[in-house]
């Protein structure tokens, strides 16, 4: 599924839409069907207990695999929070400013190591303009006068 736009932006200009909310509404649904799902689930076995605490109680991840990011949630509000290797950001967060539970993130931006938004792309300096045919023409007929020249002193 491809990202929508928004998700890669600049975080501290992005104002949530009506698109977002409705995305988070789908969200609360589904996760009130999870809730639903869970409840209804037989109790988990001493053996299944066992097997889970040990999945979980693996080896932790090396600090410089954990990727840090700015992310906007939709309630409006901003944090920072980490992802491993070169995965995004979680899909949902509780948020710390507010308390609202399982907010979507609709922007999220990476930090540099010093917890730093890197450069907005959409103001970083762009590449220089597209040249001309004219201009590339002229070049191909440089270097080839270049070659031309370079193999009349390799083979007089
Ligand atoms: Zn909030």
């Amino acid at each position: 599924m491809a990202e929508p736009e928004s998700l890669n932006a600049p975080v501290a200009s992005y104002v949530p839409d009506a698109n977002d909310m409705e995305k988070q509404a789908a969200h609360d649904k589904m996760m009130a069907h999870i809730r639903i799902v869970v409840d209804q689930a037989p109790p988990l076995s001493d053996e299944q207990i066992s097997l889970l605490r040990e999945l979980l109680s693996g080896p932790k991840p090396h600090p410089s695999r954990f990727r840090r990011w700015q992310v906007k949630l939709s309630c409006g509000h901003g944090l920072p929070t980490e992802s491993l290797d070169d995965n995004p950001p979680q899909r949902a967060l509780d948020c710390t400013e507010c308390g609202a539970a399982g907010r979507i993130v609709v922007a999220f931006q990476p930090l540099d190591r010093s917890g730093e938004p890197q450069p907005d792309p959409t103001t970083a300096p762009r590449l220089p303009r597209r040249r001309t045919r004219a201009e590339l023409e002229a070049q191909i007929a440089d270097l080839q006068a270049q070659l031309a020249q370079q193999r009349d002193t390799e083979h007089p």
